[in-house]
């Protein structure tokens, strides 16, 4: 039998960190079994997931721009993923060539600070895009406090606070931070290329956590800023590396190996 495969499609694709991240897995658990980055056009996505349907040896495939919308039109959607997070991230392929949707953000996203207990937190968000709504699906499941919201356009910040059903504010990026006990960054201001944020972090408490959802660099103005004033910080390779570790699992049905989580970020970040 040819051996078991999954994906990752998008346009472009060759920039996706995913091949290096499964591989490893692939490799080190001994598994018999590829990871590929695969180009598909828009206009291509329905040709290649009827062709991926009939092929046993094809597990699935990660879903990345500009196709995290439109693939929902072409897999089930038993989790209800559309209308809690509005895109997939991920789709795999049952035995009898049906197709499932799901979303690993969210779960990423949570998975480092799954030890904190946010319950009642008030939160500060920076962004209201995709990222933007996997994060507060989480935290609102978590059961955090008062969300704030700092975003460009005022009425999506607005938006995605009633769509979780959490109480907040929705502010311009120059208002001051509320003292909130956790900081995210969910937009792209301080990757590589991007401007940095410029927060005055000091009305956070001692005791706040800021998370970059940025991985590019790892080490990002806000995270910089936030360690100068002590704070503990979680980059944006940690959730990248728990979300592919549960798209790895259901592709390949084994964990994959995270207690060398430090020699894969090595290699992620040569
Ligand atoms: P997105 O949907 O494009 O989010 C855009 C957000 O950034 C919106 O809030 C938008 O404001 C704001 N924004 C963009 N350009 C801006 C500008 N020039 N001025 C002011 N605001 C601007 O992106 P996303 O998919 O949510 O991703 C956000 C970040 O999270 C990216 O850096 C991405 O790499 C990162 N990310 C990381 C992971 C991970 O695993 N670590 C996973 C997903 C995403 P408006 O609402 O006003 O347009």
């Amino acid at each position: 039998m040819t051996r078991p495969y999954a994906e990752v499609i998008g346009d472009p694709v060759d920039h996706s960190l995913s091949p290096v991240i499964h591989r490893f897995w692939l490799e080190c658990l001994g598994l018999v079994g590829d990871y590929r980055a695969r180009p598909v056009a828009v206009d291509g996505l329905a040709a290649y997931f009827a062709d991926r349907r009939t092929d046993p040896a094809w597990r699935g495939c990660n879903v990345t721009i500009p196709h995290k919308l439109a693939a929902l039109g072409h897999v089930e959607d038993r989790g209800g993923v559309r209308k809690s997070m509005g895109a997939i991230n991920t789709v795999l392929r049952e035995s009898d060539g049906g197709l499932i949707g799901t979303n690993t953000d969210a779960a990423g996203f949570y998975a480092p600070i799954s030890g904190m207990d946010v319950a009642g937190v008030p939160v500060v968000m920076i962004g209201a895009g995709g990222a933007a709504r996997a994060v507060l699906f989480a935290l609102a499941r978590a059961g955090v406090g008062p969300v704030t919201i700092l975003n460009r356009t005022l009425l999506k910040a607005a938006g995605l606070l009633g769509d979780f059903g959490l109480k907040g504010d929705a502010l311009p990026l120059n208002a001051p931070l509320p003292p909130a006990g956790l900081l995210v960054n969910a937009s792209p201001f301080g990757m590589t290329g991007q401007p940095g944020l410029e927060l005055d972090l000091s009305p956070l408490p001692e005791d706040a956590v800021v998370y970059d959802l940025v991985y590019a660099p790892v080490e990002t103005p806000l995270l910089a800023a936030a360690r100068a004033r002590g704070l503990d910080t979680v980059d944006g390779l940690e959730m990248l590396i728990a979300q592919a570790a549960i798209a790895f699992e259901l592709f390949f049905g084994e964990a994959p190996p995270r207690e060398i989580d430090a020699e894969l970020r090595e290699i992620l970040t040569r």
